[in-house]
């Protein structure tokens, strides 16, 4: 076992957790920040691979109130807008803060910002991942890499740190902390995905990123919020790179395969091409539906000069697609690109799932913090919302540890819980046989496919088929003590598989519960396919019932900030 104490533990050494380790150090170099990572920090979740925009930016002319108004509208009227409006206002600082850090920012002549659409900026990020590593390194954060945390260490309602094992070492590891903040973000592989077989892992979001925090969380008790509102992303086809990039950055426009511009045409009173996120998948699923399909991203009107453009662009982000178009032949400004929308995720990042937090990113249980996608009511939060949303976390984790005395953790509940971490191996090595984690894994995708909304009935739920799944996944769940695993990766695998049952059981229950299509392209509930704000412009809430084992739901009310 490895035991470590820690003033400030992070989870999860991302987007979030980087900053927020460098916040805490810089408000107090004495404090002492142990991260645990899954991964290695240099290249973890989402930003491994680079970015080349800052998605969330306030640009000259507007202020958090304007960007507040601009995300309830683009979340279609309900947000947490004292969460949005905070992360507003830290925006701007966090982004040049990272710029001193070395990031390149692309400037005009005048050296302002260059902006990408009104929210954006262009950046070089390629490496961006390795710059906020170096800084949360030379901060002075302890960082643990290949550590992946399986669940906080909970007595009486108050977090005293996590446990996790080591996936290359296997070691036992317990961190006693006076303060926790999770950043592990949000969660893919929870429904089947567009590629399968080999490529099951060519998707959008981190295919490490397995919603293991909301695991954690809802398992210790902690409040969740919105997992019904899901995000689907409209995505190129089969190399899945963002479609932002091509509209965004290069006037692209979505055309059917009639070469309608369906989204004008059609969606004109939802905005046409600027409409709510969920109506950019929404309107090429119906379309799809409807036989109109497939649909594509017109990139016909680009000359040679923008086409390098345009791969350089996706080369700091998205390099795949770009070597998909050299070994197939393909010229943009020739063909059009092909797109569709992926699997669903939950995220608090592009949505608004995840942990309910108060104004300093308190959750509601006492010592744990929540930011980046793993937190909730606050959509539109992108890279730069995440660190603003780590150094609030860090700043709120900071103050509270002042106060609080040693940590002490009951010797019953580690040994319970690495009982529970190393059980799959055991069964393994006394030759028990049972499930592999992959097949427990295509199992629960599938299930969540056909019966909780996935590509195959074009994101649409309904009761009797949510009901299905509810009762199926709960046979899997205790399924889950028959999982076996031959090495320490698929221990990794086999936990990944469990966090994700647990978070497909809220989800479901989240679905169930809100009787309206708030979120369509998301979430088309076929039983209320309206709308309705009278009923339902509120939270839909839920927490387990750690006596009783029940998840309850619960609703919380929305407020208005900004008028
Ligand atoms: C493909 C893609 C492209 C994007 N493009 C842009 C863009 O151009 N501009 C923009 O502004 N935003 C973009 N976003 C959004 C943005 O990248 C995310 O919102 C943001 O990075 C999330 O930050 P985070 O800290 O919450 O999660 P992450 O940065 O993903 O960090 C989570 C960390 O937790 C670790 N972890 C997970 N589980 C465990 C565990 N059990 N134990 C220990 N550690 C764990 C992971 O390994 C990871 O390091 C994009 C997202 C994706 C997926």
């Amino acid at each position: 076992m490895k035991e470590i104490d820690a003033d400030i533990l992070i989870i999860g050494g991302g987007t979030a957790g980087c900053l927020a380790a460098v916040e805490v150090k810089e408000i107090d170099p004495a404090l002492k920040v142990v991260i645990l990572e899954k991964g290695h920090i240099d290249r973890s979740g989402c930003l491994a691979a680079g970015m080349n925009a800052i998605n969330a930016y306030i640009n000259p002319g507007e202020t958090p109130e304007s960007f507040v108004k601009y995300v309830r509208n683009d979340a279609r009227g309900l947000i947490r807008e004292d969460l949005v409006k905070s992360m507003g206002e830290e925006l701007n600082t966090v982004v040049k803060r990272v710029e001193d850090w070395g990031l390149p920012i692309l400037k005009d002549e005048e050296g302002n910002y260059q902006a990408r659409g009104r929210w954006n900026i262009k950046i070089n990020g390629e490496s961006l991942k390795t710059i906020l590593a170096d800084a949360a390194r030379k901060a002075g954060a302890k960082i643990y890499n290949r550590v992946a945390v399986t669940n906080l260490l909970v007595g009486d309602g108050v977090v005293s740190g996590a446990v996790g094992f080591g996936v290359r070492d296997g070691d036992f590891y317990v961190v006693k902390a006076k303060a926790t903040i999770v950043a592990t973000g949000g969660a893919s592989g929870i429904y089947k995905p567009n590629n399968d077989g080999s490529a099951h892992h060519k998707i959008w979001y981190s295919p490490f990123n397995t919603g293991a925090g909301f695991a954690m969380g809802i398992r210790a008790g902690a409040e969740m919020t919105s997992f019904e509102m899901r995000f689907v992303a409209l995505r190129t086809k089969d190399a899945i790179a963002p479609t932002g990039t091509l509209a965004l950055g290069f006037g692209a426009k979505q055309v059917n395969a009639l070469g309608e511009e369906f989204m004008v045409e059609k969606y004109a009173d939802l905005g046409g091409n600027s409409a709510p996120t969920c109506y950019r998948t929404y309107g090429p699923t119906v379309e799809n539906k409807e036989g109109r399909g497939p649909c594509y991203m017109d990139t016909t009107h680009l000359s040679s000069e923008e086409v390098y453009n345009l791969k350089k662009s996706y080369l700091n982000m998205y390099p795949h697609i770009v070597l998909y178009w050299a070994g197939n032949g393909i010229d943009p400004s020739k063909e059009r690109v092909e797109i569709a929308g992926t699997e669903p995720y939950i995220t608090g990042g592009h949505c608004q799932a995840g942990y309910w937090i108060n104004a300093n990113r308190e959750a509601t249980l006492e010592g744990l913090y929540a930011a980046g996608d793993v937190a909730g009511g606050a959509p539109y939060k992108f890279v730069s919302g995440c660190w603003a949303e780590g150094v609030i976390a860090a700043r709120s984790a900071a103050e509270y540890v002042k106060n609080r005395e040693d940590v002490e953790v009951a010797v019953s509940l580690l040994e319970a819980e690495e009982k529970r971490i190393y059980a799959p191996l055991k069964r393994h090595s006394e030759k028990k046989g049972g499930v592999s984690p992959r097949e427990m894994e295509e199992k629960l995708q599938s299930l969540m496919d056909e019966y909780a909304g996935g590509i195959k009935t074009f994101y649409e739920t309904d009761e009797k088929r949510l009901k299905i799944a509810l009762k199926h996944i709960h046979k899997l769940k205790d399924q889950t003590g028959f999982l076996v695993a031959k090495e320490l990766h698929e221990l990794n695998l086999a936990h990944e598989v469990i966090d994700r049952i647990d978070v497909s059981l809220v989800l479901i229950r989240h679905l169930l519960y809100r009787k309206e299509t708030r979120w369509p392209g998301f979430t088309t509930n076929r039983d209320y396919p309206e709308r309705d704000d009278v009923n339902w412009q509120k939270f839909v809430n839920s927490r387990l019932n750690r006596d009783s084992g029940e998840i309850e739901m619960v609703e919380r009310p929305y407020e208005q900030l900004v008028s």
